[in-house]
């Protein structure tokens, strides 16, 4: 990571300026294939990257193998020609998020659950995602210390549990989170907020000590729900982001995206159950890919998606399986599998 110049004075190696790092990011596809000793496979890449830049942070190129052009991660932000490809049925708005917008930044589908769009950044670009499509500004619903986003949820007290996502909400520096805090202070029916994140996994140096305590210092219930997709995700600074949440009182839940050729066979799903358990966060939901225009190319087919999923259940205790689902617009929950 960061290495000290002689003289240079660094204060806490371990938890290098998340800013910086992110900063310091690979935007640059050649770079990263070359870091990873795969320079011969450039010519392959596609001559633009359709809008939807590669970026990816040091830590994380650090934990794929070199040489290894399947490697799992490595599949989840390179560019791939098959992006250009317009495969009937897969469109830039996969789940209608347009549609269900309350107001700026709001997404009110579910019964007694209110998601705001904090960020539309993230610190990583995965192919994958929705988020390709959308022309987000930075801020969202965190705009104008979140006022339209709170009014929302002061009208209606039949919501209980605020839901930040984004793009990545823990993208928002920590002052904007503490603005958020001091307007949920004269909401008493929300009783719990619950952050939908991939940074703890991507870029772990964001979970900073002024973070856990604007985390622990909160008078909620606190769930984080990371994302990641294989066990080869995790390493010490990684298990050591997730101790901190749960030290700050938060319940950790991961939601992973079935992909094909990243983590579509048995084996691969166990370990990462397996592995979160080992960081102390329980498998939620293993999503069917949102068909989104430049994705064809990950989709996994139900029934295939069934059969990995009942060989999950035939191998792991029961809390280690996740529930199989798809977002389908219109529908009052997330449908199962
Ligand atoms: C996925 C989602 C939620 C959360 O659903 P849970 O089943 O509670 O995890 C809430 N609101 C919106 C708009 C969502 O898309
Ligand atoms: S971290 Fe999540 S929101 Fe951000 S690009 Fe990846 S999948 Fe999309």
């Amino acid at each position: 990571m960061i290495t000290a110049s002689p003289g240079a004075r660094i204060t806490s190696p371990a938890l290098a300026d998340w800013r910086q790092l992110w900063r310091d990011s690979v935007t640059d596809s050649r770079e990263l294939l070359s870091l990873l000793e795969l320079g011969h496979l450039a010519s392959r890449l596609p001559a633009e990257d359709a809008g939807f830049a590669l970026r990816v942070p040091r830590g994380f190129v650090a934990r794929m193998r070199p040489g290894d052009a399947a490697d799992p991660l490595l599949l989840q932000v390179l560019p791939q020609l098959a992006e250009q490809e317009h495969v009937p049925g897969f469109v830039t708005d996969a789940v209608g998020d347009l549609a269900s917008r309350e107001t700026q930044g709001v997404l009110h589908k579910y019964q007694g659950r209110a998601l705001l769009i904090a960020s539309g950044s993230c610190a990583i670009n995965c192919r994958y995602c929705f988020r390709r499509h959308f022309p987000y500004g930075d801020e969202m619903a965190a705009a104008g210390q979140w006022r339209q986003a709170l009014e929302h949820v002061r009208q209606d007290t039949s919501i209980n549990e605020l839901i930040l996502s984004g793009g990545d909400p823990l993208a928002l520096a920590t002052g904007k989170l503490e603005e958020l805090s001091r307007g949920l202070a004269d909401l008493p029916h929300i009783t719990r907020l619950r952050i939908h994140t991939r940074l703890p996994i991507v870029l772990p140096e964001r979970i900073d000590a002024p973070f856990v305590e604007w985390l622990r210092a909160l008078p909620l219930q606190k769930i984080v729900v990371l994302h990641a997709n294989h066990a080869n995700e995790f390493d010490d600074p990684v298990d050591a982001a997730c101790a901190r949440l749960r030290d700050a009182g938060a319940t950790l839940l991961n939601q992973s995206v079935l992909l094909r050729g990243i983590n579509d066979d048995a084996g691969t799903l166990a370990a990462l159950s397996e592995r979160l358990f080992a960081a102390g966060v329980l498998s939620y939901y293993l999503h069917q890919l949102d068909r989104v225009q430049g994705a064809a190319h990950f989709e996994v087919s139900d029934t295939q998606a069934q059969s990995l999923v009942e060989a999950l259940r035939s191998r792991l205790p029961g809390y280690l399986v996740p529930k199989l689902v798809r977002e389908v617009e219109g529908d009052p929950s997330k449908r199962p599998l």
